[in-house]
């Protein structure tokens, strides 16, 4: 029986349902039904199976069997499904699921990437230390909602409030760069599939107010989208060296490591260093720019390509070679 690609209706699903449409692929949206229509607008799939409530997902386990589909894994599965239901379900799984235990937690995140070798945000094991400006986060991926900024242990305690789970990592001033890479396992490559900056509320909309008035604001940094980049060619090489070591990490952390796509999120500093503050391991939608294809995709594969399509053609290449085993986590 001939593969079905599926995933869940939001953050990245018309690219990856319409990248498999593109390689071949019957395309199935599991769609909260509020949101359905839209999927049935773009005309990326083939069947749409409407749910009401993301805490349904799991129960599609027979019917998704049944259809032979391959689940394609983004941060709305991540943020709405339990980790623990995805891990169990035996739906074949496009990645290595091992792997969500590794970014799910920002301190095992950090081991990950200290391993290889990266530069980091130095982070505040205890509010005392605060002695420069500092970014306050919560568990969870729910886009940065509610981080704050802080420069002194005063200002973090009455900030705080009641919050006892939070992490104090250094605020790195620069500017946002976002790396896509994708990691062949079938041509045992990693590809550089563009690269976005976010745009997020309110701190990309307090510039535009005299400072003033800026002053008392609380910032925050909710994303509501993301703008594409193209990055001084002089840094490619340190963007493919810093992918490279992420990898062989992986390797060693979490066997077979990652493959796919995956994001390293930086802040890049007026002398050209990049601070690593997160990594994703899977889909990010700041790829959802290169809907039809970045210009560093373009060149490389001779035609439009975007990440969701190059996941579809990594699932079509292994099929066709009998390698999907190793694509399966
Ligand atoms: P949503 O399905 O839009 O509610 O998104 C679920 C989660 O995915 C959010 O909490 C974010 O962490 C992440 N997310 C969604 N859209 C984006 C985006 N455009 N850029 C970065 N992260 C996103
Ligand atoms: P995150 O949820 O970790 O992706 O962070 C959300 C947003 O906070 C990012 O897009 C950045 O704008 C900002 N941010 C996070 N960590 C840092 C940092 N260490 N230094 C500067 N900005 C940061």
């Amino acid at each position: 029986m001939e593969y079905s690609i599926a995933t869940l209706g939001s953050h990245s699903a018309l690219q990856i349902l319409k990248g498999a449409k593109d390689e071949g692929f019957r395309t199935i949206a599991i769609c909260k039904s509020d949101h359905a229509f839209v999927y049935r607008h773009f005309g990326v799939a083939d069947e749409i199976i409407e749910i009401q409530s993301y805490s349904e997902f799991p129960t599609l386990e027979d019917a998704l069997l049944k259809r032979n589909a391959i689940l394609i894994p983004h941060a709305s599965l991540i943020a709405y499904v339990d980790l623990k239901a995805i891990e169990g379900m035996k739906v074949p799984y496009y990645g290595n699921r091992k792997i969500l235990f590794w970014e799910s937690d920002r301190e095992r995140q950090r081991i990950w990437l200290e391993k290889a070798g990266l530069n980091l945000p130095k982070v505040f094991n205890d509010p005392s230390e605060i002695d420069r400006p500092a970014i306050v986060k919560f568990p969870g991926a729910k886009g940065g909602q509610g981080y704050f900024l802080v420069k002194s242990e005063r200002e973090f305690r009455r900030k705080i409030g009641k919050i006892k789970e939070y992490v104090i990592q250094e605020y790195i001033v620069g500017i946002p760069v976002y790396i896509h890479y994708f990691y062949s396992v079938i041509r045992n490559e990693l590809e550089l599939m563009g690269f976005d900056r976010r745009y997020e509320s309110n701190v990309d909309g307090i510039g535009r107010i005299p400072p003033n008035l800026q002053r008392d604001l609380k910032v925050t940094y909710t994303i509501v989208g993301n703008f594409p980049l193209m990055l001084r060619e002089s840094l490619l090489p340190e963007v493919f060296k810093m992918g490279e070591s992420v990898i062989k990490a992986s390797k060693e952390i979490c066997s077979p490591g990652i493959y796919g796509p995956f994001c390293l999120e930086t802040v890049v500093t007026p002398d050209l260093k990049f601070y690593v503050f997160e990594i994703s391991a899977r889909i990010v939608a700041g790829t959802n720019v290169f809907m039809e294809t970045s210009p560093y995709a373009l060149i490389k594969h001779g035609k439009p390509m975007s990440t969701g399509r190059r996941i579809a053609l990594e699932i079509r290449e292994a099929i066709e070679q009998d390698r999907l085993k190793e694509i399966l986590g």
